[in-house]
């Protein structure tokens, strides 16, 4: 296949310390992501998830005898939506080869999939990493090295008798996109982060689920060490693996192996492991195939798949707004720091949310209360945003009450609380509750002077250092249930104390 080489430009953050020198981490992804549709590749059986076994299976999906395949035409749009997302060239004419190998369960025997021209080439992607000591993030592009279509296998299920193993065929000829990355990443976190990124993407686009667990998204992790300038070295892969943490884990250990056996003097062996999360460790499954063994060639029951660039842009004109240019948007025409807009775009819900808090009000505000107290509490809750209890329109109205002036910031987080708990509308718990901020500069002030009054050795003390100012402030508040309004109460004690 095509030779490797480095496409990537920035320099990579960190190596890792072996006992005697510096290593460089070279990191391929192959992603499988279950492509979203509701029949499969080349039959009309449903993918649903979870079906009773062996109920979504075709005569095509059996591979009785005489059955042809049928290219299902939102397959092929999913594919190309997803290689526009990632930037890439889509190939208007592209191949379906036999991959000849036996999968228990696969019934036909061989692999429907792309070899030589699969249906779209290279892209991008764009992950973000950091933070370096500086609190900075750095922008680093990943290549795509490919994406083609094939069919996925079934499941056998080996723990449902004692000596015999079953067949659930459900799985069997749905559509996946392999996702060939270039070996351009160099950490566990940038695969993390590359992972999550391209999740984030499919999701965005809706040609995948992205649901790791249950196995519609998994990746292959290739990994190989070498002593920084110099060139690649032997990797190994890691198989199937569906948790990125668990991706970062892996990577972590596989690096130090290689890195202790080279650093003996030995070398490394091509092959196939497995990562065991219990034991935190990979281990050897079986050493690797050369390709060519799988004696590819041209499905004749399938033509070449070809389409128009008419067709390709028609597809492209109605594609959502993806996770870059979102964030882009929030940062020039909201007004949000970098680093608060990818947080927001990470996940689509949650960008929708903010969206949706912020129309009419100031953006930034809008981020500070989806990010620190609706996500903080989402998190401490164990909570999906779609399980919110509170919603943007709630948390709008709170904005709203704190701009008109109606409730102090402190309030309002008060304010919040009770809406998760409780439900109901922020404006009536304010009136019914009596959390108004108190405006009245007499009530104010009679609070100021019972604080100055009781705490004269403070009062000394401030007159020499106006910053304890802020003290008294504190306690005004706190005699007045969070109530008074800050800006008065500050500038009444400054003035009662004298200070400026
Ligand atoms: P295969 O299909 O046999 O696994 P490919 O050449 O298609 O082989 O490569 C698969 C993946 O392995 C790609 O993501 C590629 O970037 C990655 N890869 C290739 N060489 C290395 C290497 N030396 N170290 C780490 N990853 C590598
Ligand atoms: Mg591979």
């Amino acid at each position: 296949m095509t030779e490797l080489v480095d496409t990537r430009t920035a320099e990579p953050k960190r190596f890792i310390a072996g006992s005697k020198d510096d290593w460089e981490v070279i990191i391929g992804l192959e992603v499988h992501a279950q492509v979203s549709s509701h029949a499969k590749l080349f039959s009309g059986a449903s993918t649903e998830f979870g079906a009773e076994p062996n109920s979504n299976v075709s005569l095509v999906d059996a591979a009785m005898p005489g059955m042809l395949p049928v290219i299902n035409e939102e397959c092929v749009a999913q594919a190309i939506r997803t290689g526009l997302g990632l930037n890439a060239e889509i190939n208007l004419r592209s191949v379906f080869d036999r991959k000849n190998y036996f999968y228990p369960d696969l019934p036909q025997g061989y692999q429907i999939s792309q070899f030589k021209d699969p249906i779209v080439g290279e892209g991008t992607i764009t992950i973000s990493v950091g933070p370096n000591k500086q609190g900075e993030y750095e922008d680093v592009e990943i290549g795509v090295e490919r994406l083609h279509l094939e069919q996925d296998a079934g499941k056998s299920m080996h723990d449902q008798h004692p000596t015999m193993s079953f067949v659930d065929l459900n799985r069997t000829g749905v559509a996946l996109m392999e996702i060939v990355s270039k070996p351009d990443i160099r950490s566990s976190e940038e695969a993390k982060a590359y992972v999550t990124k391209l999740r984030s993407i499919l999701r965005y686009l809706g040609t995948c689920d992205g649901n790791m667990s249950e196995g519609s998204m998994r990746a292959d992790v290739n990994v190989s060490v070498r002593r920084p300038g110099e060139g690649f070295g032997t990797r190994c892969e890691i198989k199937n693996m569906n948790s990125i943490r668990f991706i970062g884990q892996a990577i972590e250990y596989e690096s130090r192996r290689q890195i202790a056996i080279l650093e003996d003097g030995g070398e490394i062996d091509q092959e196939t492991r497995l990562y065991d999360p219990v034991k935190g460790e990979t281990r050897s499954m079986r050493s690797k195939e050369d390709a060519h063994d799988y004696r590819y060639f041209p499905d004749p029951d399938l033509l070449p798949l070809e389409f128009s660039q008419a067709y390709v842009d028609s597809l492209k004109s109605n594609l959502p707004e993806l996770p870059d240019a979102k964030k882009a948007r929030f940062v020039s025409e909201m007004g949000l720091s970098a680093y608060d807009a990818s947080v927001l775009v990470s996940e689509k819900a949650n960008a929708d949310f903010f969206e949706k808090v912020a129309e009419g009000r100031d953006g930034k505000v809008a981020a500070n209360w989806v990010i620190n107290n609706l996500m903080g509490k989402l998190k401490e809750d164990d909570k999906d945003i779609s399980e919110s209890p509170i919603s943007p329109d709630q948390i709008g109205s709170i904005i709203d009450l704190i701009k008109e002036g109606t409730i102090s910031g402190q309030i309002a987080k008060d304010v919040f609380d009770i809406v998760w708990e409780e439900g109901g509308d922020p404006a009536q718990i304010v009136e019914d509750r009596g959390m108004k901020q108190v405006t009245d500069t007499g009530a104010i002030e009679a609070a100021v002077d019972q604080i100055i009054a009781a705490n004269p050795e403070q009062v000394e003390k401030a007159k020499e250092r106006p910053q304890l100012a802020g003290w008294f402030v504190g306690q005004v508040m706190k005699s007045t249930g969070g109530k008074a309004n800050p800006q008065a109460v500050q500038a009444l004690v400054k003035q009662k104390l004298g200070v400026e």
